[in-house]
């Protein structure tokens, strides 16, 4: 959670000053010297410092000791509840979706729309895509409109793989649901050279036939959610575009309430503690 007095720095730190607002994000930065670094693929350093709050702790607290390669500016636009969700779920997606080969224009399917997806959908809409959100219930389709849905596939009542062939084939699926059979019955769906993007993790193994692979040359990719200049272009393009998370905020003094309420899946859509009592 990034903390109103912002960095200070120690010795050797470039690139910084003292007092500017920043934040960490999961990736806890980069070596910068080993093959993968020296490649370019940081988000797969094999000597750097981790996960936050994993390898280093990092969360529940004021301040934190984090590597200068960890760090995200926030925009002043942004108060620091509004920005931690965006260096979570959404540098997932917004990172997936502006990596992968749709242009403007092209359909791409959101499947979900709990924290992951209702981001998503607005990320998808804000760079021009045809933006189709599929999930469970006629219910739904209200809030999937509002974030900018273009079409709406209600799972429960449709064949996702034959409505998004209805509508062209969908150039990228962007899977953001814990549910393997939910993403399965989207893989007939893609168009040629399509992908299905997978961030959600089911418990059980993805099955998507070869033939609809080889067919049209279709994929599946595992997206990773981004490095701290992928948090800082979300957060920079989240300003620019108006895209927000919805939260459920809580003071510290309420973690154990806070934190269950998270597990319970309930929350709408994220849940974010503030230093404030
Ligand atoms: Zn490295």
């Amino acid at each position: 959670m990034p903390s109103a007095p912002g960095v200070m720095l120690g010795a050797g730190v470039a690139g910084w000053t003292e007092g500017q607002r920043a934040g960490v994000g999961w990736n806890g930065g980069y070596c910068g010297q080993c093959d993968f670094c020296r490649r370019g693929d940081f988000f797969a350093c094999q000597s750097g410092w981790g996960v936050t709050g994993v390898n280093f702790d990092g969360g529940y607290a004021e301040y934190m000791v984090a590597s200068a390669s960890a760090l995200a500016l926030l925009p002043e636009e942004l108060s620091p509840a509004d920005a931690a969700p965006l260096m979570c779920a959404g540098v997932t997606t917004f990172n997936a979706l502006r990596r992968s080969a749709a242009r403007a224009g092209e359909l791409v399917a959101v499947l979900g729309l709990g924290g992951l997806g209702h981001l998503g959908v607005q990320y998808a809409a804000k760079m021009g895509f045809k933006t189709v959100a599929i999930a469970r219930g006629k219910d739904k389709e209200a809030l999937a409109r509002q974030l900018g849905a273009w079409h709406y596939i209600d799972s429960q009542s449709q064949d996702p793989a034959a409505e998004l062939a209805r509508l062209g084939g969908a150039k990228v699926v962007l899977a953001t649901v814990t549910d393997a059979k939910a993403m399965n019955a989207t893989a007939g769906g893609l168009a040629a050279n399509g992908k299905l993007l997978v961030l959600g993790v089911p418990a059980e193994p993805l099955a998507v036939p070869a033939f609809l692979l080889i067919g049209g040359r279709r994929a599946v990719e595992g997206c990773y959610s981004g490095i701290s200049i992928d948090s800082q272009d979300t957060l920079a393009f989240s300003v620019l575009s108006g895209v927000r998370s919805m939260n459920e905020v809580y003071p510290l003094d309420r973690v154990t309430e806070a934190y269950d309420r998270m597990i319970s899946g309930k929350a709408r859509f994220r849940v974010v503690l503030t230093m404030e009592s």
